[in-house]
């Protein structure tokens, strides 16, 4: 029997109560006053030039790939090691991915192997914080810059951390972030889509919008909507809004209380580092921690397996994570045949321990123990 399940979402107790606002206030469509106080509170708290609720990190996500004028053929660089989303979204729209390895100390994209991966119909990089830390971004925005592509962040797990200081999702062009209830703060099902380029602005909202500039003519600026470019309807219900809301006023408790529990994780299992047995998560200097996800890295697929088998004879759910899309079913006949050593070794061996807010120090020092005996390590 499961005793400590992976993930439970963590309700802060206002949600029901603004959801009955909004629908008291009769108006429960997209952008209303919950969808605004959302908005606010992100373009405030981080600096975001437009932030946009949108229905999922993968709606966000498809956002970009119109907006960045993806034609078929265009290539994106993105690492191999991620969620589907973050490549479907621009082969949706024809392009072809070119991907990248994770580094042997974090399973983000290793910004040294990148730049060979250029070519003349390149277009866009992606990197993607894994586990709420930073990728190297001055590395990335430099090689950006130099061959004149745009960077846009999938952020998804990566809200309120930061690089050298600057919010994760103010540093690309454009950024996505995911409010699905495995994440820090939740909505069920939400994401948000981030412009920090003035001129994306105004054409997001239309993308947004079905194609129309509804956003425009909501605020008065046109006499009446029209259908003025391709988009879809992206915008998600003031009821979405109305649950994020709750989360958001508690978000620095919901991170501070992750972060602890991430703490006590890598105090416990530190030994486990130094005797080389196991890879533990490793925060470059330039990054922060927001407590999204603990992880540790087996030595073998066979090892991680017995792991977990061991984990859930003691009650707790462990998890692996993302299968090499470069080998996945669709792409791998479309993948240029590069082997991408370290997202493979992190398919097969990465494990992610139980991590949310409700979970206790007990439990903490529980599963610490449990990992700590499967070595022979008391
Ligand atoms: C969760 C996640 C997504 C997808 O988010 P949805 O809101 O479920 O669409 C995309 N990319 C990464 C890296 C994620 O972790």
């Amino acid at each position: 029997m499961i005793r400590i399940p992976f993930n439970k979402p963590f309700f802060t107790g206002k949600e029901t109560d603004y959801i009955r606002e909004s629908v008291a206030s009769g108006k429960i469509s997209g952008d209303g006053l919950f969808t605004k106080k959302c908005h606010q509170f992100f373009e405030g708290r981080y600096g975001f030039k437009k932030a946009l609720l949108t229905t999922s990190c993968t709606d966000a996500l498809e956002m970009t790939a119109i907006l960045c004028d993806i034609k078929p053929g265009d290539e994106v660089i993105a690492p191999s090691f991620t969620f589907v989303s973050t490549v479907n979204a621009f082969v949706l729209r024809g392009a072809r991915v070119v991907f990248a390895d994770s580094e042997a100390t974090t399973p983000n994209m290793d910004v040294a192997a990148i730049e060979t991966l250029v070519t003349p119909r390149t277009k866009v990089i992606v990197p993607v914080h894994y586990a709420g830390v930073a990728c190297d971004m001055d590395g990335i925005l430099h090689l950006a810059r130099k061959h004149n592509l745009r960077v846009v962040e999938d952020a998804a797990q990566a809200v309120d951390s930061f690089y050298k200081g600057k919010p994760l999702g103010s540093l690309g062009c454009m950024a996505t972030f995911s409010f699905h209830e495995t994440k820090n703060v939740i909505a069920g099902e939400g994401g948000m889509f981030v412009a920090n380029d003035d001129a994306l602005v105004n054409r997001a909202e239309i993308v947004r919008e079905k194609g129309t500039n509804r956003s425009a003519f909501f605020r008065g600026e046109v006499d009446k909507y029209r259908w003025v470019d391709i988009g879809s309807s992206f915008l998600p219900s003031e009821i979405i809004a109305a649950f994020l809301y709750a989360q958001l006023e508690h978000l620095d408790e919901i991170q501070s209380k992750r972060r602890k529990l991430w703490d006590h994780y890598r105090q416990g299992l530190e030994i486990l580092e130094t005797k080389g047995i196991l890879q533990l998560p490793r925060l470059p200097d330039y990054a922060t921690n927001n407590g999204h996800m603990f992880y540790v890295v087996c030595r073998d697929l066979e090892q991680r397996d017995k792991l977990i088998a061991h984990l859930r004879s003691r009650g707790i759910l462990a998890v692996f994570h993302y299968q090499s899309l470069h080998k996945s079913p669709f792409y791998e006949q479309r993948h240029d045949g590069r082997e991408l050593p370290n997202s493979d070794r992190y398919t097969d061996c990465l494990l992610r321990l139980p991590l949310y807010y409700e979970l206790s120090d007990a439990d903490v020092g529980m599963i610490v123990d449990s990992v700590l005996s499967f070595f022979g390590q008391h």
